[in-house]
């Protein structure tokens, strides 16, 4: 079968797919099948020299423009990928492997709704003035210069977008690396804004592995590094744009609680932990991957959720009805698979799932653990599959203090029917973004992000043009001016 799926080029350069074989090639592999359905090459030092060069170069005039003009620009961008959202999820389906029946209402819709957002708030951006007796200071909110994104696998459409709209909203130019696992879809994004008037080498996306992400982080022409991946790959990037005094932000891993009480509609509890654990096969940052649910109505919450995973349509992604598509790769499914045997025998209950599936892919089952407890390797770390771990509680204290006794704070959530206690717990998390009888919604409109090792920095909403723009004040003398000398 042949595929849609190879792009014109690898990497999309000062304004024009460019391509250079000279790289170490890249197979893109459709998670659903096994199948080779795209060849790209990682940048060469040529390519990663022209990104940069065409960035720093386009940058001054872009900041030049007003906000108005740059909004438009992003606003049109915005109304493409509305348009062409079929074409778009089919694709981000064939990168990821994840349903259409996600993709299509998700991800380049989310990624149309920054650019929009962010495009609205460009002309919106400006300084203060401060009043100093007679004298004053005036602030000038200014862009850093060139950005570099480099994006995970699992929302690769809606990552490019994230960190392309506030950063080309501010008046910076962009590089973004994304994910070796999906590398399809921001070059679509660099295509639709072109398309939509953005200048040249004001969004670039070059293909690569941890190594052109490492020399893009070091080079000292880039201003800001922003990251979206794991904690491990965080503190190397860390490390590496300190060394450069450069801004950054950090959107990374998680190990999210949702506590669920005795007196939550056990229904909405049901779906905010489904939502939590088993979209995207699991493989979302903010998923409420540790369920502690209250002993007095554990049983009838594990009854209803294996119910309601019995009816997960587990199938070709492409297929609108399918909802619950496989693991992004081999060796993703791999590592899960690794979780899920030690889950087992370091003693929880397997209540269903398990099991990688009989077929082509890398399809694993919905698979939820009962009676886990707290210093389970599968309580612990981040598996990032469909592995849902479910913990007993009694008391709200004691439960909080579980909540909160792990090294990550991205997201945690909390479903009750008691309004005071909902908004007591939501305080005492330590996490970022909280959910109180809800779960992973993430609307461009709100802040998004970590606290602890979960990250450094805020994505979406006003919060986020604070990592994509610096103040400059400026002093005005009015009279004469005293000196001791
Ligand atoms: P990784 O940390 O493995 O990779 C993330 C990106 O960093 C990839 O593009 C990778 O390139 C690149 N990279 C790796 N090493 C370096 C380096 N030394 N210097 C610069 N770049 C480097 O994460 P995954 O792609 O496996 O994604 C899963 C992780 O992402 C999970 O931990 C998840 O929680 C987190 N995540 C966080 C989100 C958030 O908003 N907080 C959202 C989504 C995911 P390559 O892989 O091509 O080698």
């Amino acid at each position: 079968m042949t595929y849609p799926t190879q792009p014109k080029a690898s990497h999309f350069v000062n304004g024009a797919y460019l391509e250079d074989a000279d790289g170490t090639a890249i197979d893109v592999i459709y998670a659903a099948s096994g199948e080779r359905i795209a060849q790209l090459h990682a940048a060469t030092p040529k390519v990663i020299e022209a990104a940069i060069t065409a960035a720093r170069a386009a940058q001054p005039k872009w900041a030049a423009m007003t906000g108005t003009e740059r909004g438009r620009i992003l606003r049109r961008a915005a109304d493409i990928m509305r348009e062409r959202n079929h074409e778009l999820s089919v694709l981000e389906t064939y990168d990821t492997g994840k349903p259409y029946q996600e993709t299509s209402v998700v991800d380049a819709t989310s990624g149309a709704d920054a650019l929009e957002y962010f495009g609205g708030m460009a002309a919106t951006l400006t300084g203060e003035h401060i009043p100093l007796g007679e004298d004053w200071v005036y602030t000038r909110r200014e862009p850093l210069g060139v950005c570099v994104g480099i994006g995970a696998w699992n929302y690769p459409t809606q990552i490019a977008c994230w960190k392309g709209a506030p950063a080309l909203a501010c008046g910076n130019a962009m590089i973004f690396k994304p994910s070796e696992t999906t590398p399809l879809c921001a070059l679509k994004v660099a295509e639709i804004l072109h398309e939509a008037g953005l200048p040249a080498g004001l969004y670039n996306v070059i293909q690569g592995m941890g190594e052109v992400g490492s020399a893009l982080v070091s080079d000292p022409r880039v201003d800001k590094v922003s990251l979206t991946g794991s904690v491990a790959t965080g503190r190397k990037v860390y490390a590496a744009a300190a060394d450069g005094m450069k801004h950054v932000t950090m959107e990374l891993g998680g190990k999210s609680p949702l506590i669920i009480f005795d007196d939550a509609d056990i229904e909405n509890a049901v779906s905010g932990a489904i939502l939590g654990n088993f979209y995207s096969s699991g493989q979302v940052c903010s998923n409420g991957t540790r369920v502690f649910v209250h002993k007095k109505i554990k049983e009838a919450f594990l009854s209803r959720l294996k119910e309601r995973l019995e009816g997960a349509v587990i199938g070709d992604p492409q297929d609108p009805d399918t909802s619950f598509g496989p693991m992004v790769s081999e060796r993703q499914m791999e590592i899960v698979k690794g979780y899920i045997a030690k889950g087992q025998a370091e003693g929880a209950r397997l209540v269903c799932g398990g099991a990688q599936l009989p077929r082509d892919g890398f399809y694993l089952e919905p698979t939820v653990f009962a009676d886990v407890v707290d210093d389970m390797t599968i309580a612990r770390e981040e598996i990032f599959g469909p592995v849902m771990a479910v913990l007993d509680f009694e008391d709200e204290t004691d439960v909080l203090a579980r909540a909160n006794d792990t090294p990550f704070g991205l997201a945690a959530g909390v479903f009750t029917r008691d309004l005071a206690r909902a908004h007591r717990v939501a305080a005492a998390f330590e996490a970022g973004t909280c959910y109180i009888n809800t779960y992973n919604d993430a609307p461009v409109e709100a802040p998004f992000g970590g606290v602890k090792a979960s990250g450094v920095g805020r994505e979406n909403s006003k919060a986020a043009i604070e990592y994509y723009s610096q103040i400059k004040s400026v002093y005005v003398r009015m009279g004469d001016l005293e000196a001791p000398f």
